[in-house]
């Protein structure tokens, strides 16, 4: 398997002021074409640090990418750097020249002598020609190993990549990488990695956890010399480890609410949705998906008691005993929502956000409901933090879940 690093160069990276999505979308890239990158390596606009990382790189990988400082300016020296480096003089490119030239005729702008910079090529490289920009790619071929430059907007990288460079390094990959997700919910990262403990040192494909937003992870990746058979082992170890998740285990890569759209869709049933710490969230999650009209027709956000009360009929009892963050105030939003919207499933939200000073009730104390009527499941959370987003984030996730575990009876 080639052997690939990657050298991110902008000192704009290394300040923060922008985030390395070149670095994300080449990985991606590159593992799906069986291409195995081992180290990403960020290095700001400075001569000297980046010869002596590219020439370390070039020492270990068999396939060097560079992506930035391919500008008109003097502070992008990518190029310069690397053709020094291996000792290639740089030469003008006529077609380069042109398009260059053609570039700033057809937008009207004056040509400036900077850009002459930009048709200048190492000797005996491949020009990947921009179609979006004015800064050229290169490809240089020394012996076994690959060199290759890429400008910096991401735009112009992801269109040259997929136009010029994926059919060339396509001819050095020695098969495909797959990698799918078992997503699960209701169970801790913990739990889960525990349960399929047998299956996380298997080496292809291999199994690994993780979290995010409230959720847990399995990725399942395959190396394999067709994209098929890849598929295949994939599928089989996932198979194997659904059988151990269960329920738990609610898709391969498909989001959440998603599913619950596909299941109420599946079911031909209609959900309502009463929130109220979450603000509109829920809605918003599922309204975000194509398709969402043939399962959701309403959704109220109920944030005073008095809006509980006269749009949900929430008894003044219950918020006067025990307060509106509760499990009777949810189940009570809950059958008001089902009963003034005439959907089959209804859900309700209620909780603290963020701490409050008019109540004991710690922030991140959630309640929630979901209803057809007859079944019932509901779910108290106590996550315990002040953040405001996260608290909200993992509501409206669990929310979801309800809605899923509910449909599944
Ligand atoms: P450069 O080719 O270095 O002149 O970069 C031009 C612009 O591309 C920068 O100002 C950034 O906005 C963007 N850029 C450069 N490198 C990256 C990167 N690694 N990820 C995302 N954007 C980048
Ligand atoms: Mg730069």
């Amino acid at each position: 398997m080639q052997i690939c690093e990657i050298i991110n160069v902008g000192t704009e990276l290394l300040l923060g002021e922008i985030l390395n999505t070149n670095a994300q979308f080449l990985c991606r890239e590159l593992a799906a074409m069986g291409i195995s990158v081992q180290r990403v390596n960020t290095v700001g606009d400075n001569p000297h640090r980046l010869r002596e990382d590219f020439l370390h790189a070039l020492s270990r990988s068999d396939i060097v990418l560079l992506t930035g400082g391919l500008g008109p300016t003097q502070d992008d020296l990518t190029k310069e750097v690397v053709a020094e480096a291996l000792t290639l003089p740089l030469e003008e490119d006529a077609k380069q020249m042109q398009c260059i030239k053609d570039f700033f005729a057809v937008r009207g702008l004056p040509f400036s002598q900077n850009n002459r910079k930009q048709a200048m090529v190492p000797h005996g490289c491949t020009v990947l020609y921009n179609e979006n920009g004015t800064a050229p790619g290169i490809y240089i071929e020394t012996g076994e190993k690959v060199i290759v430059l890429l400008p910096g907007p991401p735009h112009e990288l992801q269109h040259m990549f997929a136009h010029a460079l994926a059919p060339l390094l396509q001819q050095r990959g020695e098969g495909v990488i797959v990698s799918h997700h078992l997503r699960t919910m209701g169970i801790g990262e913990g739990r889960m990695a525990e349960l399929c403990n047998d299956f996380l040192d298997s080496t292809n494909p291999t199994v690994a956890p993780y979290a995010k937003d409230g959720e847990a992870y399995l990725r399942v990746s395959a190396a394999a010399s067709t994209k098929s058979q890849a598929e295949d082992m994939c599928d089989c170890t996932i198979k194997k480890l659904q059988k151990v998740l269960g329920n738990y285990a609610y898709s391969i890569d498909k989001p959440l609410e998603r599913v619950v759209l596909e299941l109420l869709h599946a079911q031909n049933k209609t959900l309502a949705i009463a929130e109220s710490c979450t603000g509109g969230g829920i809605c918003k999650q599922l309204t975000d998906l194509p398709g969402a009209s043939r399962v959701f027709g309403w959704g109220v956000v109920t944030y005073a008691d008095e809006a509980k009360q006269n749009l949900l009929n929430v008894s003044r009892e219950t918020i006067s005993s025990v307060g509106a963050v509760s499990a009777e105030c949810a189940q009570e939003m809950a059958r008001g929502m089902l009963a003034r919207s005439g959907a089959d499933v209804a859900l309700a939200v209620t909780g603290m956000a963020s701490p409050a000073d008019d109540t004991e009730k710690p922030a991140g104390l959630i309640f929630l409901h979901a209803t057809d009527g007859t079944q019932h499941k509901s779910l108290k959370l106590e996550t315990g933090r002040s953040d405001r987003a996260y608290n909200r984030s993992v509501a409206t996730k669990q929310a979801l879940d309800l809605v899923r575990q509910l449909l599944m009876i």
